[in-house]
Parts: C-alpha cells; sequence; structure tokens
C-alpha cells in the first residue's frame, strides 16, 4: 500500500458514516469496495464507482485493507465472526470503549488479522476534509503501511500501540466538548435573566475558554509531577468564587447544579487537605470513583 498514490480499500458498513468514509476514498481516486447488509445503501457509491461486493467475505478478500465501521461492535462479531481474516488489515472505526478495542484487537489477531482500533473525531460531512480528526492505535507498523490511504479521510493521528488509546482519546474529547458547551450555557443562562443574548456573551465566553486553554501546559506538569503549589490562586480562594457563582444562579433562579457539582469536588479536596494548594490538584479527585 505505501508507494502507491492510488490503493484499493475496502468499506463494510455503509451507514452516515461508512458511506462518508467510502465515498472520500473514491473522491481520492482509490478502488473502493464496498458492503452493506442492507445492499441499497451502495447504490450512490457504485454510481461513484465504487465495487459493490456480493458478500463480506468477497469484500475482505477485495482488498488487504478493510475499514468496518457499524452501529456497535457487537454487530462487528457478529457480522464478521466465521470470516477468513488472515491477511487483511483491519481498521475498526466503529466507536466503543478502551476494552471494547483491546477485546477486539484480540479476537482479531487470534484470527490472522493485523488489527488497528481507530475513533473519528468529526461529522460525515467533514470526512475527506482536513477538519475530520482520525485517530488510531495498534502497531505503528500496520498504521504507517496504511496511512497513505488513510488520509484520503482527513487529519490523521496516531496515538501508540495500545489499542485501547483511540477510544479513550475520544472520550477525553468528548468531557472537553461538554464541558466546555456547558459552562458558555451556564454563563448564558445568567446573563440572559439581564437581557444579554447568547450572541453577545459568545466573543467573551471564548476569550475566556481560550485563556484557560493556555494554562492547560502549566497545570498538566504540576499534575504529571504530582506538586500542586500554589503559584496564581489557592484552591480555598478558588472555592469562595464557587460559593459565590451557586448564590448568583439561585438569586437570577437559573440552574445551578453544575456549580454545586464543582464546588463539590472541591470542598471535598479541600476536607482531604488540599485547601492551600492550586486548582489541578483537584485530579485526585477526578482520579478516584464515586
Ligand atoms: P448508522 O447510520 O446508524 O449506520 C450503522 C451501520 O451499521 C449500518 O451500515 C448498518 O447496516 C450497520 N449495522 C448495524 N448492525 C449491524 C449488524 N448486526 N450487521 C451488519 N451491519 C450492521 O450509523 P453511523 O452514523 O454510520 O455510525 C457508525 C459508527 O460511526 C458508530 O459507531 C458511530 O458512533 C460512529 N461515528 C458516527 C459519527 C456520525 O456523526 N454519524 C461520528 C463519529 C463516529 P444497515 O444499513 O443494514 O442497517
Amino acid at each position: 500500500m505505501n508507494n502507491e498514490t492510488t490503493a484499493s480499500v475496502t468499506v463494510i458498513g455503509l451507514g452516515l458514516m461508512g458511506r462518508a468514509l467510502a465515498g472520500a476514498f473514491l473522491k481520492a481516486g482509490h478502488t473502493t469496495t464496498v458492503w452493506n447488509r442492507t445492499a441499497g445503501k451502495a447504490d450512490e457509491l457504485v454510481g461513484l464507482g465504487a465495487r459493490l461486493a456480493p458478500t463480506v467475505g468477497d469484500a475482505l478478500r477485495a482488498s488487504t485493507l478493510t475499514i468496518i465501521c457499524l452501529t456497535d461492535y457487537q454487530a462487528v462479531y457478529e457480522l464478521l465472526d466465521g470470516s477468513a481474516l488472515t491477511g487483511t488489515t483491519l481498521l475498526n472505526l466503529t466507536s466503543g470503549s478502551s476494552g471494547q478495542a483491546r477485546d477486539a484487537a484480540h479476537w482479531a489477531t487470534e484470527r490472522g488479522a493485523r488489527y488497528l482500533d481507530g475513533a473519528i473525531m468529526a461529522a460525515p460531512p467533514a470526512i475527506g476534509t482536513a477538519e475530520a480528526v482520525l485517530l488510531h492505535s495498534g502497531p505503528q507498523a500496520d498504521f504507517d503501511a496504511c496511512a497513505p490511504v488513510l488520509e484520503a479521510l482527513g487529519t490523521l493521528t496516531y496515538l501508540g500501540a495500545d489499542h485501547g488509546l483511540a477510544a479513550l482519546y475520544d472520550v477525553a474529547g468528548l468531557t472537553m466538548m461538554w464541558s466546555v458547551l456547558n459552562a458558555w450555557l451556564q454563563g448564558t443562562a445568567m446573563l440572559r435573566t439581564a437581557g444579554v443574548d447568547a450572541a453577545t456573551f459568545a466573543p467573551f465566553a471564548r476569550t475566556i475558554a481560550a485563556g484557560v486553554a493556555d494554562w492547560l501546559p502549566g497545570y498538566a506538569e504540576q499534575i504529571d509531577r504530582g506538586a500542586y503549589p500554589a503559584e496564581v490562586s489557592a484552591l480555598a480562594t478558588d472555592v469562595r468564587a464557587m460559593a459565590h457563582l451557586i448564590e448568583e444562579a439561585e438569586a437570577l433562579g437559573v440552574n445551578a447544579e453544575l456549580p454545586q457539582l464543582i464546588k463539590a469536588m472541591a470542598d471535598r479536596s479541600i476536607a482531604a487537605g488540599h485547601g492551600g494548594e492550586q486548582y489541578p490538584v483537584l485530579i485526585e479527585e477526578f482520579g478516584k470513583p464515586r
């Protein structure tokens, strides 16, 4: 696959995402074989030049690289169990957990496949553009061998040999996304009580979010060192601001659950003796079950 500008690739699963993946391969000029349980979903792709395999086995045999993108891992097992996988590089872009990815790697390699797991951090319309970020984990040599073909899909990121990493980064990205959005919604709900609309707050919120993002490298260094000197602010000071935020939200008659949750974690950290340390010490609360 390495030294060719075009190559053969198979896509199994032609849901919204699978069709976008196959379409991007076709657009890049790759010979693209497709298969889907509901064959009619291949019609448009066939019109664009895709080859519709009559069976899953034919689809697997058509290319050394097969991308599978189904609803969940159970569907992957149901579909591929019994298929010959020897000689296939299987890239599973189905969403799942890190444990499911590691189990699937074991399952596939036992059947003779080279296995890569992946996660797609994009919606179907972005596939084929640099905006689509695709995460991969598994043996580096296997990733390197198929990367020239996969580049048709978007911006590729290789995370490491542990097959579970793509799934873990996927959820870590989701928690970032929802946390930032929820904080913005909280602020917007409060400001709306004073007649400030969401569009007016958005640029201010964006500046705050970008400023906080700039703190991450320094805070990460504290976490990795396991030492949290209060260089800028102590957690005990932050907690007073959290109490103020809760009081204001309650007084305004808007939802205060989010700041209450954050304060409850900070209160536990302070009770454990960390009030004089800096905010990232809360990693110790995030790092244990509740
Ligand atoms: P979808 O449109 O619902 O398509 C699901 C696909 O799975 C269809 O091809 C379906 O076949 C197939 N399938 C389900 N069960 C099957 C089984 N037992 N045997 C054979 N095929 C089976 O979903 P999607 O949006 O393409 O998502 C696919 C994966 O991509 C999911 O894991 C999703 O989390 C992930 N993803 C999606 C997005 C997105 O924005 N759509 C973004 C990131 C990641 P039929 O057509 O025959 O039903």
